[in-house]
């Protein structure tokens, strides 16, 4: 393994990828959006669950995939819980600032998310770490129902999304 690639899997994102917070199926989760990156072979579920105030009252993902997609789920839904909507979208522009290359003001609040900095080099695994946020961008512009989104798409162009409310 290289230098680099050590620097990539720095314990904290192998302890997370072992030992994945948040993980499992969110009961009465508002709303679900899977989440695919073909080029690695990564899945997330994604399950959100709004609070009265409109915050991140619960946030749970499953799935499987490489160490980084599955750390960096762990480590965003730990990051986002509790959070309103407004501080979650910062978090996810200052995640993929970070991931991308561009340092800026925000990314002081990423806290462990700062680790997952070593990705940039790596375009690959850019999508792997971004996977879990691509899916969490689309939960937040659903107020329910289920979706999927793919690192291979462009996840703006509302084309490839479908929607369908839960149970
Ligand atoms: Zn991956």
């Amino acid at each position: 393994m290289s230098v680099e690639l050590e620097e990539l899997y720095q314990e904290v994102i192998l302890d997370h990828a072992r030992r994945p917070r948040n993980f499992g199926e969110l009961a009465n989760a508002a709303v679900l959006v899977h989440g695919d990156n073909p080029a690695c072979g990564d899945e997330i579920h994604l399950g959100v669950r709004f609070g009265p105030d409109g915050s991140l009252q619960d946030i749970k993902f499953s799935g499987h995939g490489c160490a980084i997609s599955q750390a960096s789920a762990s480590m965003m839904t730990t990051k986002l819980k509790g959070k309103t909507r407004a501080e979650a979208t910062e978090l996810l522009r200052a995640f993929q600032d970070l991931v991308t290359g561009e340092t800026t003001k925000q990314s002081q609040n990423l806290g462990d998310l700062l680790l997952m900095q070593g990705v940039q080099k790596f375009p690959q695994r850019v999508k792997c770490a971004m996977l879990p946020w691509r899916a969490f961008e689309q939960a937040l512009q659903q107020t329910a129902g289920e979706s999927t989104v793919s690192t291979e798409t462009d996840f703006s162009n509302s084309g490839f999304r479908t929607a369908s409310p839960l149970g």
